[in-house]
């Protein structure tokens, strides 16, 4: 079997991780693994985990690494993760980066990409989020979507995230600097980390990304 393809994205809230996921995910046909949509899916659904993490979330800190190290494990065992992963939002601690290795035994990661974004834009753009409560699209405030607040996808309702209030934005972003930035040194250290300017259209990111997997032999 080739080498499966498993590629961490990094990167700020609102740097654009999940829409490039998803976008790669369509294209390559790999599993798009983030731990924020599955911890927001075990709240929606009321499960003895969403019970658990609920205030946690809306506050904007981080779930226990432990808990997430097995979401992701758990994950990882189902049938369509043998092609590989794109990880969004995980690893973001440095024990979560240990774990992942763990996990992997023999297999690296293959690529960690960092969509590189200033602070101010990442705060307008959380800011104007809005989310499909039934499929997770994610619109901005002001365009048409938005504005009706029905989800251009699949007709669901578009809401804003309790974590994209102001406060939360503002714990989000100190926990990142703290918790997920040392994560750089870690991958760059280990010569897997590719900084791709995050400041840029959906569409030209996304040829960032894909181009520094060709250069890596990845594609
Ligand atoms: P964002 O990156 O924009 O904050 P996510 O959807 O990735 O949003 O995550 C939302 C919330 O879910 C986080 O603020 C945190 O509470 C929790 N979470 C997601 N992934 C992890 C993780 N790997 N470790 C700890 N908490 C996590
Ligand atoms: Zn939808």
């Amino acid at each position: 079997m080739a080498e499966r393809l498993i590629v961490v994205l990094l990167g700020k809230q609102g740097a654009g991780k999940g829409t490039q996921c998803s976008a790669l995910s369509a294209q390559y046909g790999i599993p798009h693994v983030s731990t924020g949509d599955i911890l927001r899916a075990a709240v929606r659904d009321g499960t003895e985990l969403g019970v658990q993490v609920k205030a946690v979330m809306e506050a904007g800190d981080l779930v226990g690494d432990d808990l997430v190290v097995a979401l992701v494990k758990e994950r990882f065992a189902q049938p369509d993760a043998a092609r590989g992963a794109l990880l969004d939002g995980f690893p973001r601690t440095l024990a979560q980066a240990r774990a992942l290795d763990a996990m992997l035994g023999d297999e690296r990661v293959s690529l960690c990409v960092n969509l590189d974004v200033p602070t101010s834009l990442v705060v307008e753009r959380l800011s104007k989020r809005r989310v499909c409560q039934e499929c997770g699209a994610v619109f901005r405030a002001d365009d048409p979507a938005g504005v009706s607040g029905t989800c251009e996808k699949c007709g669901g309702d578009l809401i804003q995230r309790s974590d994209d209030q102001p406060d939360a934005i503002t714990t989000r972003l100190d926990a990142y600097e703290r918790d997920t930035a040392p994560l750089l040194d870690y991958y760059r250290e280990r010569e897997l980390l590719v900084t791709v300017n995050g400041d840029q259209s959906v569409e030209a990111v996304g040829a960032d990304v894909s181009s520094a997997l060709r250069t890596r032999g990845l594609l």
